[in-house]
């Protein structure tokens, strides 16, 4: 394939123009920025040697285009052809097209395997295409004329040709196939019409045909392996197009293209006949107007069991004016403020797009994409920033003030399309004044009984929720070990995660069914379905019933183990639920829901009140406090943490590794918790630790901790200190951990995710980092035995633990203790009070000896 080299003065520039490629031909073409120079007081620059190295890092013998910025842009590639062997310089092609254009249009060319010389004049032609957009066609010297001046396309070399004439561009089989002609008259279905994404996609799949292939609209006729040429056409949708193909397999080519417009030309499907939508995700309009009535049965992922129907609310991020009296500091001091929360947004947008790309895919992301667009908009930070100097207004007042105008003036606009991103600037808007106020999301506001539906929902939104008021929940987000997933389940509403597009279209009002254990979702189903899903939800809330009246007796197997059922809370307001549904304990304290969704970290005394309220609702009973998770899916944008500068957060510096990077804040958590154990039974449990040198690390601050208390006179209790067993390496070690450790708890969700080297968020490999695969199931068992060889007790916390089809297998694993989920908590106990030790051990070792978790999941089904 064809490698391409951007050389720019800028390096930013450089990876700007690379990040469109890539999302143009999903980083299928080897492509390599020389951006800059290598000095940090003065980096805008070229240097020759970056080009060279860049040129040898993409060519894979089909040669390099290089495209360049501007003036020593062109001396460095010069020199670095110079530099090169003769026999590599030979195979390099200097391009004088546009940079952004250029690179767009050889990338799309190249990805689909063209020759160099192919995408060289793919490249050229894009100044060509602009300026015919603009209504100037350029001269045979590249000069722009004016329609007046007598230029037309057809004279210009590069420019798209009229109808019947040949495209310069075509491939030379189009010249050479003197067969029949074949041709695809279609409606454009995807409202936006052919798009420069569409136009990348149509290219792409002719990639693999021969034929010739022009795309007609009325008398204008380009040809269709141009992405340039197509955007000329400006076809929007609606309108009828034609693809008119000659050659051996214009016939093929022509049905690739008839599948490609049977799905909407790759974009996300539009509601049938409504405005509304507007083909991005997350979109705050779209609930407004959309609507879809297909009464199909759709699926999510399922997140959280139960079942619920009822009118759909939309939540959308408030977004309101701020208080007139609002004090002002200094002009300079306000910029300040705007600056640093609009790098924040930044940070929290790039994170939403890499998490979402993962879990959703890269269209998915694209929303995120453009909000950080909005938000680099250099008008409306430029605005903002005009009102802070000349009208002495807070950062709040300004930004408030200039978003609502522009989103305003976006209203006006006629087209429809233009109008919706008034929706998306509002929704940027709230995020940054949000950062500006420190408040945290006031969480979805409902007036009455209602499913509630949202792009995503963070931990502040779901601590906001009413339970009597939310009768279930789709997201368009998420995988089932999503923050919104876990909290839906400790709340024991209905939840269905990750329903994309179908979420999308649906609007305010319309009547939406769920069913969290499946992850089915029924939109305005029919009166008979109706019927059935309103009488799974009374059978659901029957069972709920029952499970609760026997949820406070001990959970004891017929042969007499006890085993412990605890809860998992992200909030001291979780406990009183907990123990209400039977929980002897707290298993899982996730302190990091008390860091997310706010300006700055709660100090000493804020998380000092926090444990102790959540051991005070939960009486003599121990519960156990894992110190702060960040990092991976769950960035903190205030503490500066990692994650937005590493490309694999999860593997990065998350967890334990954070903390101890952290020394000054962990220490704070840990006098905290130090202080809420004088009078409540607190253990302490670590994070992500993968070897002893870790614990040791952790262990030693909490001595530094508590000397330094001692020395302050402030009361402090003894704590046991466990670990979290999530990280395969910590399993491998564990007869070591063991000898330091008080009590293992296993995080099946990370675990599962390490072992099986598959994201726990991402969707397409939820089959893999299921943590009922036996690969993870045999990382529990050796973590059992090494914990009951050393005398100490082993939990788990993960998600597996509160799923009531697993849980005979885990008594069967010897687990002592099982940590869930409040609402789960009284139908596990059920589960534990029907299991034979015996019975489940031979069911574990059935499973343990199956080749994927699909089969121990027969298994399961099946009883053993
Ligand atoms: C786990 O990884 O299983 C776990 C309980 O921790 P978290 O889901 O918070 O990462
Ligand atoms: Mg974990």
């Amino acid at each position: 394939m064809v490698g391409i080299v951007v050389v720019t003065h800028s390096a930013v520039l450089g990876q700007g123009v690379k990040e469109l490629a890539e999302q143009m031909t999903q980083g299928r073409v080897p492509l390599a920025v020389a951006g800059g120079i290598d000095d940090p007081d003065h980096p805008i620059g070229t240097d020759p040697v970056r080009v060279m190295a860049a040129i040898e890092e993409v060519q894979q013998g089909d040669g390099v285009l290089v495209l360049m910025d501007l003036g020593s842009a062109l001396m460095s590639a010069e020199t670095a052809l110079d530099l090169l062997p003769p026999e590599v310089a030979a195979q390099v092609r200097l391009c004088p097209a546009p940079l952004v254009e250029g690179v767009m249009a050889a990338a799309v060319q190249a990805s689909i395997g063209a020759d160099l010389d192919t995408v060289l004049r793919e490249a050229q032609s894009a100044l060509a295409v602009k300026a015919e957009l603009l209504g100037m066609p350029l001269s045979r010297e590249g000069i722009p004329l004016t329609r007046d001046s007598g230029g037309t396309g057809g004279d210009v070399p590069g420019a798209p040709r009229e109808a019947g004439e040949a495209d310069d561009a075509a491939p030379p089989a189009a010249t050479a196939a003197p067969e029949a002609s074949h041709e695809l008259t279609l409606m454009v279905p995807n409202r936006l019409g052919l798009h420069a994404r569409p136009a990348a996609r149509i290219v792409t799949a002719l990639g693999p045909f021969m034929a010739d292939v022009q795309l007609v609209r009325g008398e204008r006729m380009v040809s269709a392996r141009s992405v340039n040429r197509i955007a000329t056409l400006a076809v929007r949708g609606g309108e009828t197009i034609t693809f008119r193909a000659t050659g051996a397999d214009a016939a093929q080519a022509l049905r690739a293209l008839a599948d490609l417009a049977a799905e909407n030309f790759g974009d996300a499907p539009d509601a049938a006949g409504s405005s509304a939508v507007t083909g991005m995700p997350g979109t705050a309009a779209r609930g407004k107007a959309g609507a879809t009535a297909a009464p199909a049965a759709k699926g999510g992922v399922p997140a959280s069991p139960g079942v619920a129907v009822g009118p759909v609310a939309w939540h959308h991020p408030a977004f309101d004016a701020p208080p007139p009296d609002l004090a002002a500091g200094t002009p300079a001091e306000e910029t300040a403020r705007l600056e640093a929360a609009l790098d924040a947004a930044r940070r929290e947008l790039a994170a939403l797009e890499r998490r979402t790309a993962a879990v959703a895919g890269r269209q998915e992301a694209e929303i995120f994409v453009m909000h950080r667009l909005l938000l680099d908009d250099a008008t409306i930070a430029g605005d903002a920033r005009q009102r802070i100097a000349e009208r002495r207004e807070p950062a709040e007042a300004a930004w408030y003030v200039v978003i609502d105008e522009a989103a305003e003036s976006f209203r006006q606009l006629p087209e429809g399309y233009m109008r919706e991103r008034a929706a998306d600037l509002v929704d940027v808007g709230a995020r940054v004044l949000r950062l500006l106020t420190g408040a945290p999301p006031t969480g979805p506001r409902l007036d009455r009984p209602s499913v509630l539906l949202a792009t995503d929902l963070g931990p502040s939104d779901m601590a906001h929720l009413d339970p009597a008021l939310v009768l279930g929940i789709v997201t368009m987000q998420g995988g089932a070990t999503s923050h919104a997933a876990i909290l839906a389940r400790s709340m024991g509403i209905p939840a269905v995660v990750g329903a994309g597009a179908l979420a999308a279209n649906v609007a305010d009002g319309i009547t939406v069914g769920l069913d969290g254990a499946t992850g089915e979702i029924w939109i305005s189903p029919a009166p008979g379905v109706l019927a059935s899903i309103e009488s799974r939800r009374a059978a659901w809330l029957a069972a709920r019933q029952a499970a609760l009246a026997g949820a406070s007796r001990p959970a004891v197997t017929t042969d007499g183990r006890q085993v412990h059922v605890h809860a998992n809370i992200g909030a001291p307001a979780d406990a009183p639920v907990a123990l209400q549904s039977g929980a002897e304990g707290v298993g899982l304290f996730r302190t990091e829901f008390l860091f997310l969704d706010r300006a700055t970290a709660p100090d000493e005394e804020e998380q000092r009140a926090a444990y102790a309220a959540a051991a005070a609702a939960m009486p003599g009973l121990p519960v156990v406090v894992r110190t702060l998770d960040i990092g991976g899916d769950k960035p903190v944008p205030y503490l500066g943490d990692f994650a937005a500068g590493e490309d694999n957060p999860f593997l990065g510096v998350r967890g334990i590794r954070f903390c101890l990077a952290r020394r000054e804040l962990f220490l704070t958590q840990l006098r905290a918790l130090l202080r809420a154990a004088a009078e409540h039974p607190l253990r302490v449990m670590f994070p992500m630790v993968a070897h002893p040198g870790e614990l040791a690390a952790a262990k030693a601050l909490l001595d530094e901790a508590r000397h330094a208390l001692n020395a302050e006179g402030l009361p402090h209790g003894p704590v046991e200190v466990g670990i979290m067993v999530e990280v395969p390496a910590a399993v491998a070690l564990a007869d070591q951990l063991a000898r330091e450790a008080a009590f293992f708890s296993i995080g099946t969700n990370d675990l599962a995710q390490y072992v099986m080297a598959a994201d726990r968020g991402n969707a397409a490999v939820a089959d893999l980092s299921d943590a009922l695969h036996p690969a993870v199931l045999r990382m529990v068992r050796d973590t059992v035995a090494a914990g009951n060889a050393a005398g100490i007790p082993v939990a788990m916390c993960g998600e597996l633990a509160g799923s009531a089809e697993a849980i005979p297998l885990l008594v069967g694993l010897g687990l002592d203790e099982l940590s869930m989920n409040g609402p789960a908590i009284p139908r596990a106990k059920d589960v534990v009070r029907g299991c034979d030790m015996a019975a489940c051990a031979r069911l574990a070792e059935r499973a343990l000896d199956l080749p994927d978790a699909a089969a121990v999941r027969r298994l399961l089904k099946e009883g053993g």
